[in-house]
């Protein structure tokens, strides 16, 4: 009973069996989660309205729970076909202006007030008198008006978007402007993780499912199939992230017959598997200490997941499950050339890098990145990229993630053959000794690469784990070993104008960390080394475009104190010295001590333009890297005392 909040996420007198799901039930949820910083209460929240969706939605209908959970996680279609909202702040102010009757001086002057659009809407409408009262919002209403916004394009689709967004805003009630608005901006900001939200999806169905059929099952019970659904949702969803397919089949056959109707499929990008850093080879040996695993080159391009449909379509996916195929229409023009007879469907893991014409020798990561992301020409192009296939994840119709390192191997060079310049297998060694590894990395860095990657070979150790950062998957990368530290993929929230001769672009940057669970962008040091006068030109070009007039609501300041602030979209490499508690900045703070973590010179590697913002390094793994430190700067201080 303490679970079931349904009274509390239903709107007055609830809706009828086949209503549209009102959008009001939904802001109504989205507060009280947005109330609480309990997990355990935002999932049963959550739980208890789309358990009222499952229940007040028509035998065959599962578009209504759908679209509830695309809003829920503030998406409007798979990412891989990249329908994106992320409307900028002046467009929104415009809107909101518009359809309140507030000047934007005034909307403008609320912002820096509050740092929050989304209040702003919401005070901003509260404010107006109005005669009628406008019909209420539907969740079908909202989504396909989200969606219209989204797809609009063309010259005309500013003025186009502005006019649907006021449409909108004007029929909003209580806190539906504060949300609306929020989803425009492309964040919810109510701390509530898609994990959490698949969990949610997990429990409504087994719910439904037991009160349908009358069951009645005692508390243990129900925990164990609680746990068992949201086991097996988040398993499925992880090889087929795809709400289109999975909510439906969730409706249709059941939550324990999921895996039966919803496997990997290609076409669809699955999110791949990480790896963790290791500082030594000796620390490789520590982790895999009596298990097989091998090494293999870690070439430095870009992250490439190549499909295969039966029909002979091949496509290219980033390691954001965006499309490639515009990218690398070279990549699928030559990928057949590797496919042997046989092999009519297949899912591989592999990287894209660029390589010499004439002299065959891999290139760095930048020469790829200068290319245009999309509408390239196979005539145009000038730097050749190759494929180098280290994993095999779909073969004629199966799924292969269940098959150890050692099975999906022989089947990748089973059924591909190595085509010069076009298409290699990851060069590996399996030796394990520390002279061997130390070889091998050395022959790496000489061909290009960025270092080793180490895997462990067999047992259900070495399946594949999709979306997991895993301890099974070691890097190991020249840099560490230097001593310079790990790198970081970090925010760039705000900007200092530059003195002397860097008065005319921002001469240092404020950069931040993302934590996942409360969705905040947790700021970590200012960066202003490591960058040439054309970077910075470049980066104020790129930059000035994502000014906003204040901090927005979900970047966790701290002290910090920049000139300017801006949407926190652009990721970037950063290396550091070491890392130190710091009274100012906010990253990982709560996680070690009340004090946030910095880092110490940061100096500018490159821009990362194949990660989104949530995808920059975490504050659990900043917590993971100071905590590293500690214990190396302990045993080394031991070290000297033993010495
Ligand atoms: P970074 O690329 O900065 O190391 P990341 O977060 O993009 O970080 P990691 O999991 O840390 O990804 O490192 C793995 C990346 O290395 C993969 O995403 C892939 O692009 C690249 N890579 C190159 N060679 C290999 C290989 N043989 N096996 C797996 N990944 C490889």
């Amino acid at each position: 009973a303490a679970l079931d909040r349904r009274s509390e996420v239903d709107v007055q007198g609830g809706w009828k069996v086949g209503d549209p799901v009102p959008y009001a039930a939904l802001a109504k949820t989205f507060a009280l989660i947005e109330a609480t910083t309990k997990r355990i209460e935002k999932t049963s929240l959550l739980t208890s309205l789309l358990l009222l969706v499952i229940q007040r939605s028509k035998k065959g209908d599962t578009d209504s729970l759908l679209r509830t959970v695309y809003l829920c996680i503030n998406r409007l279609s798979p990412d891989y076909i990249g329908i994106e909202l992320g409307i900028g702040e002046s467009l929104l102010i415009k809107a909101i202006g518009e359809s309140t009757g507030r000047s934007l001086a005034i909307v403008k002057s609320d912002l820096k007030k509050e740092g929050d659009l989304g209040l702003v809407a919401k005070n901003s409408k509260n404010n107006q008198k109005t005669l009628f009262k406008p019909r209420p919002l539907s969740v079908p209403f909202v989504f396909s008006h989200l969606k219209d916004i989204a797809l609009s394009s063309g010259h005309s689709s500013q003025n186009k978007k502005v006019s649907i967004i006021t449409k909108l805003l004007a029929a909003c009630q209580g806190e539906e402007a504060k949300y609306i608005v929020r989803s425009l901006e492309g964040k919810l900001r109510i701390g509530l993780a898609e994990r959490t939200v698949l969990v949610a999806l997990a429990h409504a169905t087994v719910l439904a499912e037991q009160e349908q059929t009358g069951k009645r099952w005692n508390k243990e019970k129900l925990a164990a199939r609680l746990e068992e659904g949201s086991s097996i949702l988040k398993s499925v969803y992880s090889e087929l992230p795809n709400y289109d397919q999975v909510v439906p089949a969730l409706l249709n056959v059941g939550i324990s017959k999921l895996h039966d109707d919803c496997k990997l499929t290609p076409g669809v990008p699955l999110k791949p598997m990480l790896a963790k850093p290791t500082k030594a080879i000796g620390e490789v040996l520590d982790r895999f200490e009596g298990k097989r695993f091998t090494c293999e080159y870690k070439y430095d391009g870009e992250r490439a997941q190549v499909h295969m449909l039966p029909d002979g379509t091949v496509g290219v996916f980033s390691r954001n499950s965006e499309d490639m195929s515009k990218k690398y229409p070279d990549l699928v023009e030559q990928l057949p050339h590797a496919v042997k007879e046989g092999t009519q469907s297949f899912v591989l893991d592999a990287e894209a890098v660029a390589i010499d014409r004439t002299t065959g020798k891999l290139m760095p990561f930048q020469e790829l990145s200068k290319r245009k992301r999309k509408d390239v020409k196979v005539e145009d192009i000038q730097v050749r990229v190759c494929i180098f296939a280290f994993d095999l994840l779909f073969l004629n119709g199966e799924p292969l993630l269940k098959k150890n390192l050692v099975e999906r191997r022989e089947l990748l060079q089973k059924h591909f053959k190595p085509v010069d310049g076009e298409f290699q297998f990851a060069r590996s060694s399996d030796n394990e000794s520390t002279e061997d590894i130390q070889t091998f990395l050395d022959e790496s860095v000489k061909d290009g690469c960025e270092g080793l990657m180490v895997k462990m070979l067999e047992s259900e150790a070495s399946y594949y784990e999709p979306s997991r950062r895993s301890v099974n998957w070691l890097k190991l990368k020249k840099d560490y070993l230097a001593g310079v530290g790990d790198s970081l993929d970090l925010v760039v929230v705000g900007g200092y104008y530059g003195k002397g001769k860097r008065t005319n672009v921002y001469g240092a940057f404020l950069l931040a960390c993302y934590d996942s669970d409360s969705e905040e962008f947790q700021t970590i040091c200012k960066i202003g080394t490591g960058f040439s006068e054309e970077m910075l030109a470049s980066h104020y070009e790129a930059l000035k475009p994502l000014e906003l007039a204040t901090a927005r609501g979900d970047v966790k300041v701290g002290g910090a104190k920049p000139d300017v602030w801006f949407e926190p979209r652009m990721v970037w490499e950063v290396l550091t010295a070491d890392l130190s508690l710091s009274p100012v900045y906010t990253a990982a703070m709560g996680l070690i001590e009340d004090r946030g973590v910095s880092l110490r010179f940061p100096r500018f590697l490159r821009v990362r333009d194949d990660k989104n913002a949530d995808d920059a390094t975490g504050s659990d793994q900043v917590a993971e890297m100071y905590e590293r430190q500690v214990l190396a700067q302990g045993s080394a201080k031991k070290k000297k005392g033993d010495g």
